[in-house]
């Protein structure tokens, strides 16, 4: 792989951050490239975590944490709207049992209160389970925020990512920077295959690996702490079992666990907090299963084991600080963001904001752009659709009609699109579809989205993955199935 071009701004890493970074900048007269180790952007802890959109009351009162979570709280209306990305304010409550968790509220409360929180009450708990009948008996007050959301993480990253794009920027996936040196014409980054890429300015966005990024420019900084959360997802026939985000008052360690609706109409339980000696173990466990059903069913007693049908693990790029670090190195011309764990999905808009800010600091010219377009195409939901768009739908494009997964009728349209858009791998199309997210959790509609995937990219079904290099699903004899004859001898 040979040099390429010379960029203004490389950003490394394509989770929400790094993403929301790079269409921040793409707004400007600048060239600019984002780097990402995975096959997609969104796979780091930007896929495995709860998809809260904090209110911004947890969180003290003057730390980074609660300032960019409020104000990035507050531009999720406009961001998801102008991209298309699920999200909705179904509000948060938090829930106190006992008279010490009751005094706890009122803190968290009064802590909202300095912190700019709007729209925040204290409620007993009878009024609380007429908004949620299934919260349980046991619950004496309820200090509730309607403008904490929910929102579809993975989706967002991707719809930063192609925003960007289509304003300009240029984003490479399979890129694992491994070296950054710098002399009089800026930054030089190498990656692990040999590439190079030139910078005036860099933004380290590499989530847990950030401190690892920053130390290849020279910086001694503290490590970072995996810190695991385990996340159980129940079937959709539950969905209903509550609207708001439920949270316990929390521990010291994390927020506690929860019961969280999701934008794709499932019930989320989790997450775990554990902290782990390495970067890469994202299993789940029966021990960790346990504490959440036990958490969770204190607070809706209604939550069953046999509900769940799937499970994931994230790692949080846990702070030394307890707080985002904000670190830079090269006068100012590299900015390395460590420690964005919870709130960081919320917080990223303003994060990337104030990363723009640092970086016309250090002396980067942000130039708007004339032409910049924020808005990307609509996606196409078909199941979100009524009787008369879907047939409106297909008939502009008969591929509509094909209904690929089941048990989210997600149709081969959508599939198409969706590789078009940027998807790579069945995660990529399964988190952006939904297709295999339902009930028999791509039992049935895993060979058809590989088949559309080789399709669409040009390439061999056998070169399908699942999430990138060594993940590859499927044997030669499959290969001849997907072809429609028989498998070699
Ligand atoms: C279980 C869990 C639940 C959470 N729940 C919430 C929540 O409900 N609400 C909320 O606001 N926050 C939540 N968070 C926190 C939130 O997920 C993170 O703050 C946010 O996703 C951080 O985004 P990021 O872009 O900084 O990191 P990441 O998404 O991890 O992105 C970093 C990227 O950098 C890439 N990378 C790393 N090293 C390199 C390299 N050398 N070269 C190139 N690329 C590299 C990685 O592959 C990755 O894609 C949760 C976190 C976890 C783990």
């Amino acid at each position: 792989m040979g040099e390429r071009t010379q960029y203004d701004v490389v950003v490394i890493g394509g989770g929400v951050v790094g993403t929301a970074v790079l269409r921040t900048l793409s707004r400007y007269q600048l060239k600019a490239a984002l780097l990402e180790k995975e096959a997609e952007v969104g796979w780091g802890a930007t896929k495995a975590n709860s998809g809260i959109v904090h209110a911004g009351f947890h969180n003290k009162p003057g730390s980074w944490m609660a300032r960019l979570c409020v104000a990035g709280n507050r531009m999720y209306d406009q961001l998801c709207d102008e991209l298309d990305v699920p999200f909705q304010r179904n509000g948060l409550m938090m829930v106190a049992r006992t008279p010490e968790e009751e005094q706890i509220l009122r803190r968290f409360y009064q802590q909202g209160l300095d912190n700019g929180v709007p729209g925040m009450e204290l409620l007993d708990g009878d009024t609380a389970r007429r908004l949620e009948p299934n919260l349980s008996g046991e619950i004496t007050m309820v200090l509730r925020a309607a403008s904490g959301g929910i929102v579809a993480p993975f989706a967002l990253a991707h719809a930063q990512a192609e925003n960007a794009a289509a304003n300009g920027a240029d984003v490479y996936t399979e890129v694992a920077v491994t070296g950054i040196s710098c002399g009089d014409d800026g930054f030089t980054i190498t990656s692990q295959d040999g590439g190079t890429w030139k910078a005036k300015y860099i933004v380290n966005a590499a989530g847990l690996f950030a401190d690892d990024v920053a130390r290849m420019c020279g910086l001694d900084v503290p490590s970072l702490i995996p810190r695991k959360g385990e996340e159980y997802i129940l079937d959709q026939r539950v969905g209903d079992l509550v609207k708001h985000t439920i949270f316990p008052v929390p521990t010291p360690k994390s927020k506690g666990i929860l019961v969280i609706p999701t934008v794709g109409g499932n019930i989320m339980i989790g997450p775990t907090a554990l902290e782990m000696p390495r970067k890469d173990d994202l299993s789940t466990t029966a021990a960790g299963l346990d504490e959440i059903l036990a958490f969770t069913q204190r607070l809706v007693p209604k939550i069953q084991r046999r509900d769940i049908i799937a499970a994931f693990a994230g790692l949080r790029a846990g702070s030394p600080t307890g707080d985002f670090i904000f670190e830079t190195s090269h006068s100012g011309r590299a900015v390395h963001l460590l420690g964005i764990e919870s709130p960081g999905l919320t917080a990223s808009p303003a994060i990337a904001e104030h990363v723009a800010e640092m970086l016309a600091e250090a002396g980067l010219e942000l130039m708007p752009k004339p032409d910049f377009n924020p808005r990307r195409p609509r996606v196409i939901r078909f199941k979100k659709l009524s009787d008369e768009e879907k047939e409106e739908v297909i008939k502009r494009d008969p591929l509509y009609a094909h209904v690929v997964c089941r048990c989210e009728t997600v149709t081969e349209g959508e599939i198409v699109d969706a590789v078009r858009r940027g998807a790579r791998t069945v995660d990529g199309v399964k988190f952006l579809t939904r297709a295999g997210m339902g009930r028999c959790q791509g039992g049935f509609c895993t060979p058809y989205v590989v088949r559309i995937l080789a399709r669409e990219l040009g390439v061999s079904p056998l070169e399908i993955t699942k999430r990138g290099r060594n993940t590859e699903l499927l044997a030669a004899e499959a290969k001849a199935f997907l072809k429609g004859g028989e498998a070699d001898a």
